[in-house]
């Protein structure tokens, strides 16, 4: 599952720049992936598609979005094995 965002979110914003994987969004988004769109995870605040999130595994050695947000509102949901978190990345990238 990976990274989840909490209601603590303020909704700044500063988080979905930075995702490599695109798998940030604002409240009441929907979100895609190869080219279908699915429902917004949440409606009020920003989220993240557990399906597109590899913690940054592949990109970087941090997470940019929890290295940005202002507030610190973005926890470990399930915590995955660096090789799921690698083939989720190889499957993003083609
Ligand atoms: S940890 Fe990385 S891949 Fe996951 S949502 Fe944050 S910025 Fe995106
Ligand atoms: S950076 Fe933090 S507070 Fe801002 S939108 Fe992202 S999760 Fe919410």
């Amino acid at each position: 599952m990976s990274l989840v965002i909490t209601d603590e979110c303020i909704n700044c914003g500063a988080c979905e720049p930075e995702c490599p994987n695109t798998a940030i969004y604002e409240g009441g988004v929907e979100w895609e992936l190869n080219g279908e769109s699915h429902d917004p995870l949440s409606e009020e605040f920003y989220y993240i598609v557990p399906d597109k999130c590899t913690e940054c595994k592949g990109h970087y050695d941090e997470s940019q979005c929890v290295a940005v947000c202002p507030v610190d509102c973005i926890e470990v949901g399930v915590e995955e094995s660096e090789d799921t978190l690698m083939e989720r990345y190889n499957q993003l990238n083609g």
